[in-house]
């Protein structure tokens, strides 16, 4: 991914794509001290900038490390990111991480880092796997117990338990894993969060051991709007076999609906169909940043 035509914003710069780099000794490399965010650029706005540009800096902060760059300026900063390389619909991914300086466990003094990329990009499963649903395998790997790590960043060291949940999922022929948490209870899958459609009815698992997504929130907004009920509260696995529709979402897979996890299958249904459509649109109106105000929480 590294040698490709285009620019990457560096700590107040575009340079070229093919020289954004850091040094083998960077700390956020080896100590896993980086966060990062994933956005999508619809019609060439970022849906939910602000929202993902607040929690960049409390992805951050929870790590113990302050961006040197404002909210607004990470806004300017991905627009000069979408412009240079002429993206209107597609993936930006801002990173920040702690420098190069002093190497060791301790690195109060190193520099802090910030990048943004951003390429076009089409649906993160295939257009028939988001219509038939995705088939899922339940992980071994568990997410963590919120005082055994900073659950609520985006923390690119978080995400180790998701490559191996996704690669063993893969490699078994799956799409995607479900991880259960510390507790058993369902929590949500490598890159997503997961609904449950029991009755006409949404619950949700309570975000209290991963990320409360974006999207995740945007959804319960837009099913609140349409009169579903949605409840968010803790669920075990066993209640997969009095569920009818299981959905993802998330920026990268934005609604996808779940054909099967494990031993468990369910229909696409009617619901799953409703938000679908539903997210889709709310995503192409011209008005989306500031749609859905209700739910943005982070702002
Ligand atoms: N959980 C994990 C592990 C994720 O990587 C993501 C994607 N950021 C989500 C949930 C969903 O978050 P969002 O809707 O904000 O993209």
């Amino acid at each position: 991914f590294d040698d490709r035509d285009g620019f990457i914003w560096m700590n107040g710069q575009l340079t070229d794509w093919r020289d954004s780099k850091v040094h083998v000794l960077t700390h956020g490399l080896h100590y896993g001290s980086c966060v990062f965010e994933g956005e999508r650029v619809y019609n060439g706005a970022i849906f939910k900038r602000d929202e993902h540009h607040q929690r960049l800096h409390d992805s951050a902060r929870l790590l113990g490390f302050e961006l040197p760059y404002s909210v607004e300026e990470i806004n300017q900063a991905a627009s000069q990111v979408l412009e240079a390389n002429g993206i209107e619909n597609g993936y930006v991914r801002p990173v920040a991480w702690r420098g190069s300086e002093m190497m060791g466990v301790s690195a109060q003094h190193n520099s802090i880092n910030v990048a943004i990329a951003a390429w076009q990009w089409p649906a993160y499963f295939s257009p028939e796997a988001r219509l038939e649903g995705i088939r899922m395998q339940f992980s071994n790997w568990k997410r963590p117990a919120p005082e055994t790590a900073p659950v609520k960043s985006k923390a690119a060291g978080l995400y180790m338990i998701c490559t191996l949940s996704k690669h063993t999922a893969e490699a078994a022929g799956y799409n995607d894993a479900l991880m259960l948490d510390y507790r058993g209870r369902i929590a949500e899958a490598t890159g997503a969060n997961i609904f449950l459609v029991q009755n006409g009815e949404l619950h949700t698992p309570d975000p209290d051991c991963f990320l409360d997504g974006i999207t995740r929130r945007t959804v319960i907004g837009l099913a609140h709007d349409l009169g579903y009920k949605v409840h968010e509260r803790a669920i075990m696995p066993e209640e997969l076999a009095q569920t009818d529709e299981v959905f993802l979402t998330g920026t990268a897979v934005e609604v996808t609906p779940v054909r099967e996890i494990g031993q468990y299958s369910f229909t696409v249904g009617e619901t799953t169909r409703t938000l679908l459509k539903a997210f889709d649109e709310l995503v192409q109106r011209p008005d989306q940043r500031t749609a859905h105000a209700s739910v943005s929480a982070a702002e």
